[in-house]
């Protein structure tokens, strides 16, 4: 049985010399991919260096995460556009962007623009996106729509309405499940029993939203067992049917070779 995490934070493991164990634990776990997000010019060598340390097994990505986005944004883009440009690093996606209105509201405008200059890189090198929505669902939507259709990728964390699900699927866009679908009351659970798994992926967001039992402590790419397990246990899939969708869709999402595993 095989998962694939699509969103971990691996810097910090790495910095704090975790990464070996952590490693270790998902190959254990049956993880047979991890996709990196980066974060900003501070992280990107740290997402490079897993990247390099675990070929085959992890992917890294390139993009300015919208809450990083500041004054210096345009010389931080600048760099960005020229390592994504780098074929030699073995990208699968532009990420994490998109649009949080949660931490920050007074700039909105600026991160839409940002997002959008993103967006554009993705088409220009054909690779998905990989999308942060915090409390900007609607306005995260206006600007892939914007591209007509030609833009694909991930809805990462996702934890929208049935309704808002249908709107992103509408658009090829896959749904990012996390650790949070674990955790009590979440209603990510109805939107899944309603729409169904052919547009789903699992990831953790490691360290953050560990689900249950580890909620609170730091999160890694092990625990997206957890997350595909719940999630099979609550709608009554078997666990191999579930890891087998979800990593087929991995895959695709990526554009990565389909893993040998047979359908179960
Ligand atoms: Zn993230």
């Amino acid at each position: 049985m095989q998962f694939f995490d699509t969103h971990a934070h691996l810097d910090d493991a790495l910095a704090k010399g975790l990464l070996p164990a952590q490693m270790e634990a998902a190959r254990l776990a049956g993880v047979c991919g991890i996709a990196l997000p980066n974060c900003d010019l501070g992280t990107l060598d740290a997402v490079l260096a897993v990247a390099r340390a675990y070929p085959t097994l992890v992917w890294p990505m390139c993009g300015l995460h919208p809450t990083y986005v500041g004054p210096d944004a345009e010389a931080q883009l600048a760099t960005l556009k020229s390592a994504a440009a780098d074929t030699t690093h073995q990208w699968v996606a532009i990420g994490e962007i998109g649009l949080d209105l949660y931490w920050k509201q007074d700039n909105l405008p600026r991160q839409q623009e940002v997002l959008e200059q993103q967006c554009r890189w993705a088409l220009d090198l054909g690779l998905p996106v990989v999308l942060h929505s915090r409390s900007a669902f609607a306005q995260t939507l206006e600007v892939v729509q914007g591209f007509g259709g030609h833009l694909r990728g991930v809805f990462h964390c996702f934890t929208g309405s049935i309704d808002e699900a249908r709107q992103a699927i509408e658009l090829g866009f896959y749904l990012g499940i996390g650790g949070n679908v674990t955790y009590k009351n979440n209603p990510t659970i109805e939107t899944l029993r309603h729409i169904g798994l052919d547009r789903v992926v699992l990831e953790t967001d490691s360290p953050y939203l560990a689900p249950v039992p580890y909620r609170g402590k730091p999160n890694q790419p092990a625990y997206v067992a957890l997350v595909g397990h719940f999630i099979a246990e609550r709608l009554g899939l078997s666990l191999e049917a579930l890891a087998f969708e979800t990593t087929r869709n991995a895959h695709t999402l990526f554009a990565l070779p389909h893993h040998s595993a047979s359908k179960p």
